[in-house]
């Protein structure tokens, strides 16, 4: 008889998410994760960390910029970057034991170890073997790095991610490779802390997938914050010592004129891979995409029957909430019923300030496809409450629909709270509302959300505040 319904290698948002709805569902359910607490790359290493971090910088800059236009007087705050990690580790803490308070109440075990599959439905852990009718992957992703660059967080000069959520010293000059949504959340924490920012970017636009106006508007919010940009630039590799680097770079215009830059710091940014090292996928014969992700159908089954895959090892956007619908789904699944992710409606958050977000396909992808559009833009510049928090420079809501059906199709949001209000934005995509249901829902005043309100005013007969 199998000790185990299910088994889950990794302890994630995807894995733990998953265990605590295996569990709820009546599975008797083992979580494998090898690191020193649950939680995974968001709660350790990610989404939290850099969250703790953005918002006391944030504060630092409202103090230094916008405190005595508001009539609060005095020193500005120095910065204790020691203390400040402290109190990002101590966020850290709160949420990881939180996870592990969620497994004893809901009777989730914890292996402790790191995990393999030595056969369907047996997972060795250290020395033992266990049983289990069915298992999970859900071991994640770690950076990525470039040719010629050499990541060592120990000396932290040049880092990854990891390493600079926990540099020795804020630096006087940090260079960031990739202006994806890490590089550049991480490159204003260290902007607004007093560090030299200059971001290399081999594209020719921030963030890639976005629409072009909202890479346009962000860059212009982050080059006003003191960011410098080096746009459509190769970098061809970092010489470091143990105190500086030099990063080597060509633009794709003049290719043969190779350019230095030089730094204190270099944060590599310039993605993150699917993990599965050590699981042994080769030996149980699992499908991977040609990307290095798992392949799985999409009721997140391998090809091997009893186990399945989820969160950043598989296809989809590495995001946290992709990895926890998928495990809250997933585990509906393996209880017989029916379990669901809607990859149409999965918004996508940078951190910043102001924030950006967006949801749904962009202007440009549904242009390719034909479809005949009518878009709402509302600027934060018309909102009374963005004016009031010295947020409304730049920022605006954009609201893509059907120009038959005035149904919405995207949205995206560069303004304060932007990853709160695009929500109403999903629920009115999971609904299938319209922009004029948007717009004919009360919405109270002064709030950010008005702005989402007068973008779907736009998409009719016109906005109030513009
Ligand atoms: P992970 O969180 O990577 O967890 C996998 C776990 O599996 C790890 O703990 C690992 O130790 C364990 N593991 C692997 N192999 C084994 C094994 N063989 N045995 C036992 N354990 C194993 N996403 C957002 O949505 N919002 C954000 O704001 C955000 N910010 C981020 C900021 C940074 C700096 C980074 C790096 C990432 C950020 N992300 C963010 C991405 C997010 O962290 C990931 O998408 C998410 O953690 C993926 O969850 P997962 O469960 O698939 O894997």
């Amino acid at each position: 008889m199998s000790q185990y319904d299910v088994i889950i290698i990794g302890a994630g948002p995807g894995g733990y998410v998953s265990a605590i709805r295996c569990a709820q569902l009546g599975l008797k359910t083992a979580v494998v994760e090898g690191r020193e607490t649950l939680g995974g790359t968001c709660l350790n290493v990610g989404c939290i960390p850099s969250k703790a971090l953005l918002h006391a910088s944030h504060m630092l800059h409202e103090a230094e910029h916008n405190f005595a236009d508001m009539g609060l007087k005095g020193k500005s705050p120095s910065v204790d970057w020691k203390q400040m990690k402290s109190y990002k580790d101590d966020v850290i803490g709160q949420n990881t034991g939180g996870i592990e308070f969620l497994f004893k109440k809901n009777k989730v075990t914890w292996i402790k170890g790191y995990g393999s599959i030595e056969a369907p439905g047996k997972v060795k852990v250290g020395d033992t073997t266990y049983d289990t009718k069915n298992i999970v992957i859900a071991s994640g992703s770690v950076p990525s790095s470039l040719p010629g660059v050499e990541v060592d967080n120990a000396q932290g000069v040049v880092v990854d991610s990891t390493g600079a959520l926990d540099l020795p010293k804020v630096p006087k000059k940090m260079v960031v490779i990739g202006a994806g949504v890490i590089g550049l959340e991480l490159g204003s924490v260290y902007a607004r802390l007093g560090s030299e920012v200059t971001v290399v970017e081999y594209m020719d636009a921030v963030c890639p997938g976005m629409d072009a106006d909202v890479q346009r508007g962000f860059k212009r919010i982050l080059e006003k914050q003191g960011l410098t940009f080096v746009m459509g630039a190769a970098v061809s590799g970092v010489d470091a010592t143990k105190t500086k680097a030099k990063v080597k770079y060509a633009t794709k215009k003049a290719p043969d004129d190779e350019q230095v830059i030089d730094a204190d710091v270099v944060l590599v940014a310039t993605g993150r891979k699917p993990y599965s090292e050590g699981l042994g996928l080769d030996a149980a014969g699992i499908k991977m995409t040609e990307r290095g992700q798992i392949a799985t159908d999409d009721q997140w089954r391998t090809n091997i029957p009893g186990i399945f895959a989820i969160g950043d090892v598989i296809e989809g956007p590495m995001l946290a909430h992709k990895a926890e619908d998928e495990g809250m789904a997933v585990a509906e699944v393996i209880a017989g019923k029916h379990g669901h992710v809607n990859y149409g409606v999965i918004p996508g958050v940078v951190y910043t300030t102001p924030e950006v977000a967006t949801v749904g396909q962009t202007e440009a992808a549904l242009k390719a496809e034909g479809r005949k559009l009518k878009i709402g833009k509302f600027m934060f510049m018309g909102n009374a409450r963005a004016k009031a928090v010295h947020q409304a420079e730049g920022g605006f809501v954009k609201i893509i629909t059907d120009k038959e059906t005035d149904r919405v199709l995207g949205a995206a949001i560069i303004g304060p709270a932007a990853g709160d209000m695009i929500h109403e934005l999903c629920v009115a995509m999971e609904f299938g509302a319209s922009a004029q249901d948007i717009a004919l829902t009360c919405h109270a005043h002064p709030t950010y959300s008005e702005a989402v309100r007068e973008a779907a005013l736009a998409c009719g007969d016109g906005a109030i505040h513009s």
